[in-house]
């Protein structure tokens, strides 16, 4: 194949291309998909067990793949810089908060300029949100505050497109796309380490989520 067809290759796997939803599942109205860029970090054999044994000890689940999602967690990345974002997330090494592994990641983020960036495989889990990585794609955009989100007409959209696509190829209600900080009032939260059952983060709490959330329906 040409690198263009490579590419195009590329993008169509990193979207997971996979047909219609299971039977079933209820119809949710059709939204396009934007357009994303792949840019995988290294997700290999060894990151894919400590994933696997993580999802053992948090959920009793020996797995490491994320199936029928139930929730989109929206996330501030806490710097300015995608690449930042991305150095961070590239390593499989234990994370500065709870040293554990694998590597914290995300499956999108969204840069201050609008572009998509996909880094995980959507067949896959990460770890951005304790009690909840078993059943969600998290979304990652570039700034310290959601205010900047809704600030940045670029990043809104793309933010909005996304997770409206996601959303119709999930059957995601717009209830279950929630902030970070939303995730303990989630009814999909659960954790089986008993130290970990209260632990959340600050980005996107209900009040910027609410407006999110308005745009997201309007
Ligand atoms: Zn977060």
């Amino acid at each position: 194949m040409s690198v263009a067809a490579l590419a195009a290759a590329a993008v169509l796997v990193a979207a997971g291309a996979t047909g219609p939803p299971p039977p079933g599942m209820p119809a949710a109205p059709a939204a396009a998909r934007p357009p994303i860029h792949w840019d995988p970090i290294p997700y290999d054999a060894r990151r894919r067990a400590d994933m696997r044994a993580y999802a053992r000890r948090h959920y009793g689940l020996d797995r490491a793949g994320l199936r029928n999602p139930q929730v989109i967690v929206e996330h501030m990345t806490a710097n300015r810089s995608y690449r930042a974002t991305f150095n961070t997330f590239a390593p499989n090494r234990p994370d500065a908060e709870l040293g554990e592994l694998p590597g914290v990641c995300s499956h999108f983020v969204i840069d201050i300029d609008g572009t998509i960036h996909q880094l995980v495989p959507l067949r896959l889990m990460c770890r951005h949100t304790v009690g909840l990585n078993d059943t969600s794609i998290g979304i990652e955009h570039v700034g310290l505050d959601g205010g900047e989100v809704l600030a940045n007409a670029r990043m809104l959209r793309a933010s909005l497109r996304l997770t409206r696509w996601l959303q119709s190829r999930y059957a995601i209600a717009a209830r279950d796309v929630i902030g970070h900080n939303e995730s303990l009032s989630s009814p999909h939260h659960h954790e089986r380490v008993a130290r970990l059952r209260t632990q959340t983060h600050a980005d996107w709490p209900r009040r910027l989520m609410r407006r999110f959330r308005a745009r997201l329906a309007g």
